[in-house]
């Protein structure tokens, strides 16, 4: 008998998926001779609109006459199980950790061991002290200010990437900059706590941003104190993502205040 994961009652259809499941690829008549075995009292041509109807619905999918379950449609069944799991998980409270949560939810997927968000879009992981390391040499070498221009740039790159893979609407405001802002805080960019965030339609703006728990800046401070110019980099993230998902016009962070030179936290303010 096969192996039915949904009930005992199989109906046609769901025989012929769990079939596909278990060998493929396989021809209409072949199919058909399979579930004529399991006992499916079915003509050939039953069979075959039953195969049809699955491939319009996306179960199936057909290649040079041989039927095999459509890769794209096990894709969203199994997003739908992680997303199911860690709803249920955080119904539970048992675990409220970001990292995990996003891994479960299907955002993060390790596919042939590349890591990708949104199932396209190139991630990798970097070491948190090379990574502060590098960004004080860059800084040291070529001035603070160049610094912010090129984590503008990176930040400008990365944005049109999410836009395109997360079908974020471009400066869309605080729903397009939300998925941005989760996923910042999940690489370990830290949180930022809006104290103040006013956004005009024309893109007239006043942002005050404290950011904590910012491995790379922590980090900094410990290694090179109030010489840190890594902060730099972060804003020119932070920037370019703002014109690009939340829709502020010509944005420029300045640091008020730094954890590098001893604060609890940075304060940076772009207003214009
Ligand atoms: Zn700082």
């Amino acid at each position: 008998m096969l192996y039915h994961p949904v009930g005992k009652e199989k109906s046609l259809k769901d025989a012929i998926i769990v079939v596909l499941a278990t060998e493929h690829p396989l021809t209409a008549k072949k199919i058909y001779n399979i579930v004529k075995r399991e006992g499916f009292n079915v003509s050939y041509h039953a069979v075959y609109k039953a195969v049809k109807y699955l491939i319009e619905q996306g179960t199936v999918s057909m290649e040079n006459k041989d039927y095999r379950i459509n890769s794209r449609w096990i894709e969203n069944v199994k997003r739908f199980i992680n997303t199911f799991e860690s709803v249920s998980i955080a119904k539970e409270g048992i675990e409220s950790n970001y990292f995990k949560k996003l891994l479960l939810s299907g955002l993060f997927t390790i596919e042939r061991g590349r890591i990708k968000l949104y199932g396209n879009m190139e991630w990798i992981l970097n070491p948190a002290t090379a990574y502060a390391c590098m960004l004080q040499e860059i800084g040291e070498k070529l001035g603070a200010e160049e610094l912010y221009e090129l984590g503008y740039r990176a930040g400008k790159r990365g944005a049109s990437e999410f836009i395109k893979f997360g079908n974020l609407k471009p400066k869309g405001g605080w729903e397009s900059i939300q998925p941005i802002l989760d996923t910042l805080e999940f690489i370990g960019f830290g949180k930022p706590k809006f104290v103040v965030a006013k956004l005009e339609k024309d893109g007239g703006h006043h942002f005050l941003l404290r950011i904590k728990d910012n491995p790379i800046i922590e980090i900094a401070a410990k290694k090179f104190g109030a010489k840190s110019v890594v902060c730099n980099w972060l804003m020119g993230v932070y920037t370019a993502h703002g014109e690009a998902e939340l829709g502020v016009k010509n944005g420029r962070l300045r640091e008020n205040k730094c954890m590098c030179k001893g604060l609890p936290y940075c304060e940076w303010e772009s207003k214009w």
